[in-house]
């Protein structure tokens, strides 16, 4: 069989698990043929078709993220490494690193709140070379993962990865703020029954869930921006669509106004906070 009929029979198995199932069945041939996806599509569609793929096809069936199974997913243009130890980047918070480079094109310090794999600061600091950042997690695993794609993206000179936790006493002391851009995607989600199946069984739930309302981590975050923002500092924050008023008020309350940012379905999704 050929790459091209491999590809199209495991798309139709994938119908009823996917809603990209075409585009699930080219990652995961490519990844297998150790090629990206557009180099495959050009120029080995007519090869024979390489073994292993009805097994990652079942992978994809049982949930798993296409992302997982393949170690890899595009963010910002960029390439990640990722693992279950973190949250798999989304296209909707590219808008955090839009606003972030549209606030401050000039930003010398950026710190990365919950980094996971580092998607958020390392896709800013690809764009300014003249800063550098610390993106900052609980997780040693997802630090792990965070410090991989810096090297990768050979952005470890600008970029550090440390472990600190807001939740502890004293966790910003010795990050070297103050800091012109602050960047945070926390856990936001209120309860399982908001997240689609592949998300709730694979995704790392302690980057996820915040409480009853899905607000406890703004509202340990939040108030602690201001002390570590230089002058003119901006921070951006990503939301869950609903969340936009509770955590403007959560930001009025520790003195900051708040500048809402859609994402590319149009939905409130960032907080710039200055
Ligand atoms: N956007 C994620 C989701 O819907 C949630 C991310 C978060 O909690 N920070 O699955």
């Amino acid at each position: 069989m050929k790459v091209g009929e491999a590809i199209r029979a495991a798309a139709a198995r994938l119908e009823m698990t996917s809603d990209t199932a075409r585009l699930d069945a080219e990652l995961l041939a490519a990844h297998l043929l150790g090629m990206g996806r557009s180099e495959m599509l050009l120029r080995a569609m007519a090869d024979e078709a390489p073994h292993g793929l009805d097994a990652l096809v079942e992978r994809r069936l049982g949930h798993e993220p296409v992302a997982y199974i393949t170690g890899r997913q595009e963010f910002y243009g960029l390439p990640f490494i990722v693992n279950p130890a973190v949250l798999i980047p989304r296209g909707d918070s590219e808008t955090i690193v839009e606003a972030a480079l549209a606030a401050r094109p000039d930003a010398r310090r950026v710190l990365d709140c919950g980094t996971g794999s580092g998607a958020l600061l390392l896709a800013v600091l690809a764009y300014l070379p003249q800063a550098s950042g610390v993106g900052i997690d609980r997780s040693e695993a997802a630090l792990t993962v965070a410090r991989a794609n810096a090297e990768a993206l050979g952005l470890r000179p600008q970029a550090r990865m440390e472990r600190a936790d807001w939740h502890a006493p004293g966790w910003a002391e010795g990050l070297g703020g103050p800091f012109d851009l602050i960047l945070a995607n926390p856990p936001y989600v209120e309860s399982e029954a908001d997240l689609a199946p592949s998300v709730k069984a694979h995704e790392p739930h302690g980057a996820l869930f915040a409480g009853a309302n899905g607000l406890d981590d703004y509202r340990v975050l939040v108030p602690k921006i201001p002390a570590l923002l230089a002058p003119g500092g901006v921070a951006v924050v990503e939301i869950g669509w609903t969340q936009a008023e509770a955590v403007a008020a959560i930001a009025a309350a520790a003195g900051m106004d708040a500048r809402l940012h859609r994402d590319l379905g149009d939905r409130p999704r960032a907080l710039e906070l200055f």
